[in-house]
C-alpha cells in the first residue's frame, strides 16, 4: 500500500495526517494507496513555503525561469510513459489515452517556454514632451490550483507552467481520487531545477480547498471541476478578494446535419462519447441528429460500439473502467432513469463483456435514442459512457437546443457544407466549437474555456489568457528633467 503525502518546500511532507482517503485501481477495485488529507494547518504550511519562495523567484530572470521550463519540458517528454502509467493505475483510462493527456500537457509547458515574448510590455517614447511610458506585467504572489480527477496530469499543467514562468509560487490541490501524478510532476519540477517552495502540493478535500479559498496570502485561484463546486469556488474566492477562474462541467452537443458524411460522424460520436469512459469535460454526451438521418446514424454508431473492447487500461483495450464504484453506480442509475423516463435504450452497457478483474468499476458503452430535453439523462452532466441521441426536425431546432442548454463548454457540427458550418460557428453560444472535429480542445497557444455555466470568471485557461490571469499590469511614466527647468505647478498633468 503506497502512502501519498503532501509536497511542501521541495520535499515530501511526512507528518501524521488526521484524515486520509483510499485510492483505488479502478480496473481491479483494489485499494492501492492511502492519501493524506490536508488540514488547514497543512495548507498554512504550504502557503507559507510558497510565500517565502516568492521574492527570490519573482526576481529570477526570465532566462533563469524559462531555463527551468525547458528542462521540465524535456523531463516530462522523456517520462511520458511513466506519467501515463500512474494515470492509468489510479484513473483507469487506457494507457494510450493517458499518454495523449501528457502530450496535450506538453503543449502548455511549451507555450510557457516562450514566456519572455508573452510578457513583453509596451514602450512609448515621448508620450508627453520628454516623458516616456512603459508597461510591465508582474506576478501576483502565491496562487492556488485546484484540479479534478479526470485529467490528473494535464489539468494541473494547464496552470503550473504559466503561473510558475510568470514568477508566481503555487499551491496545487489535486483530486484526492488520483493524487499520485501530481507528486510525480512535483518531483520532475524539482529535478528541472525549480527552487524549493515554488511548487507545493497538498492533498485532500473541501477542508483543504476552503483553507486555500480563505487564506489571505493566496492571491488567485484556478479551479477545474463540476459546475456546483466551480460556482462555490468563484463566489467564495472572490468574496475573499481573490482573482478566480473556475471552469465547470459540460454537456457537449454534436450536431449532425443531413448532408454530413455519416461514417465520419459515427466514428467521431463513438470516439468522443466513449473515450476515457466519457469522463472528459469535452466528451460528446449528446448527438443531435437533424432529420432525416437519425436511423442511419444510429445504425452506424451501434455497429461501431459492438467492436469496442472494454477492459483494463494496461491490456490494449479501447475503454477502461470508471474512476470509482460510487461514480459507476451513479452513472448506471442514469441508465435506469433514462429507461424510466421513456428514452429508447439502444445499447445497454450494464453487465457487458469486460477484459478485466471482476471487482473493477465497469460500465460498458450505452446508447439512448429519442432522448427528450426534459429527461435527467439530458439535463444532467452524466460524466460516463452514456451517449444520448436527440432527434431535431431542422437546423433551427438543433441550434435552439444547444443554445438553451445552461452549459457552454464544447460543441461540434458535422456537415460537408461550409456555409452551414460557418453559420453554426457564428450562431452557437459555446466557448469551443469544432467543425467536423468532435473534441475541439484548443492548442496550447490559444486558451481553453467554456461559456455560461461551464466557466465562472472572465479568464480562460492556459495560453495567452493564462498569462493575463497570473499577472497584473503596471504602467510606469518617467521623465528625467533638467532641475533648472523644474517648477511648482498644481494643475493636473497634461500631455503636451
Ligand atoms: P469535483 O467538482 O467533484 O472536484 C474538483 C475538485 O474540487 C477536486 O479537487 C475536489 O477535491 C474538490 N471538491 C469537490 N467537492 C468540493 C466541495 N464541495 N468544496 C470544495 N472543493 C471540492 O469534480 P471531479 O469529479 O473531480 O471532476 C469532474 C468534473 O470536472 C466534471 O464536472 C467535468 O466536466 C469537470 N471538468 C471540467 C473541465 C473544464 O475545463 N471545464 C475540465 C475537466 C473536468
Amino acid at each position: 500500500m503506497t502512502r501519498i503525502s503532501h509536497w511542501i518546500d521541495g520535499k515530501p511532507s511526512l507528518g501524521v495526517a488526521e484524515r486520509t482517503g483510499d485510492v483505488y485501481d479502478p480496473a481491479t477495485g483494489e485499494v492501492t494507496g492511502i492519501v493524506d488529507y490536508a488540514s488547514a494547518a497543512d495548507v498554512d504550511e504550504a502557503v507559507a513555503a510558497a510565500k517565502r519562495a516568492f521574492p527570490a523567484w519573482r526576481k529570477a530572470s526570465l532566462a533563469a525561469r524559462t531555463s527551468v521550463l525547458f528542462k521540465f519540458r524535456d523531463l516530462l517528454a522523456a517520462h511520458r510513459d511513466d506519467v501515463a502509467a500512474i494515470i492509468t493505475a489510479e484513473h483507469g483510462k487506457v494507457l494510450d489515452d493517458a499518454a495523449g493527456e501528457v502530450q496535450r500537457a506538453l503543449e502548455s509547458v511549451e507555450f510557457a517556454c516562450g514566456l519572455p515574448t508573452a510578457v513583453r510590455g509596451g514602450f512609448s517614447m515621448n508620450a508627453s514632451t520628454a516623458v516616456d511610458v512603459h508597461s510591465v506585467r508582474e506576478p501576483l504572489g502565491v496562487v492556488g490550483v485546484i484540479s479534478p480527477f479526470n485529467f490528473p496530469a494535464m489539468v494541473p499543467l494547464w496552470f503550473l507552467p504559466n503561473a510558475i514562468a510568470t514568477g508566481n509560487t503555487v499551491v496545487l490541490k489535486p483530486s484526492e481520487k488520483d493524487p499520485s501524478a501530481s507528486i510525480y510532476l512535483a518531483e520532475l519540477w524539482a529535478r528541472a531545477g525549480l527552487p524549493d517552495g515554488v511548487l507545493n502540493v497538498v492533498h485532500g478535500d473541501k477542508v483543504a480547498v476552503d483553507a486555500l479559498l480563505e487564506h489571505p496570502d493566496v492571491k488567485a485561484i484556478s479551479f477545474v471541476g463540476s459546475t456546483p463546486v466551480a460556482r462555490y469556488i468563484y463566489e467564495t474566492g472572490t468574496s475573499h478578494g481573490k482573482r478566480v477562474q473556475a471552469l465547470g462541467g459540460a454537456k457537449n452537443h454534436m450536431v449532425v446535419l443531413p448532408d454530413a458524411d455519416l461514417d465520419v460522424a459515427a466514428d467521431a460520436a463513438v470516439s468522443a462519447g466513449f473515450g476515457s469512459a466519457g469522463e472528459r469535460c469535452m466528451a460528446i454526451s449528446v448527438v443531435v441528429a437533424v432529420d432525416p438521418i437519425g436511423d442511419e446514424l444510429i445504425a452506424k454508431i451501434t455497429e461501431r460500439m459492438a467492436k469496442l473492447k472494454i477492459g483494463d487500461g494496461r491490456r490494449g483495450c479501447d475503454m477502461g473502467p470508471l474512476v470509482t464504484a460510487a461514480h459507476r453506480d451513479k452513472v448506471a442509475s442514469y441508465v435506469e432513469s433514462g429507461v424510466a423516463e421513456g428514452a429508447e435504450l439502444v445499447v445497454d452497457g450494464r453487465g457487458g463483456p469486460v477484459d478485466g478483474a471482476a471487482g473493477g468499476f465497469w460500465l460498458n458503452p450505452t446508447l439512448f435514442d429519442k432522448v427528450g430535453p426534459q429527461m435527467k439523462i439530458y439535463t444532467d452532466e452524466v460524466f460516463g459512457p452514456v451517449l444520448s441521441v436527440v432527434r431535431a426536425g431542422s437546423y433551427d431546432d438543433a441550434i435552439k437546443l444547444v443554445n438553451d442548454n445552461p452549459y457552454g463548454n464544447g460543441t461540434a457540427v458535422f456537415t460537408r457544407d461550409g456555409g452551414a458550418a460557418r453559420r453554426y460557428t457564428d450562431d452557437v453560444e459555446v466557448g469551443m466549437v469544432g467543425v467536423n472535429v468532435p473534441i475541439p480542445v484548443p492548442v496550447g497557444y490559444y486558451s481553453f474555456g467554456g461559456w455560461k455555466d461551464s466557466l465562472f470568471g472572465d479568464a480562460h485557461a492556459y495560453g495567452p489568457e493564462g498569462v493575463q490571469f497570473f499577472t497584473r499590469a503596471k504602467v510606469v511614466t518617467s521623465r528625467w528633467p533638467d532641475p533648472a527647468t523644474s517648477s511648482v505647478n498644481l494643475g493636473f498633468p497634461r500631455n503636451e
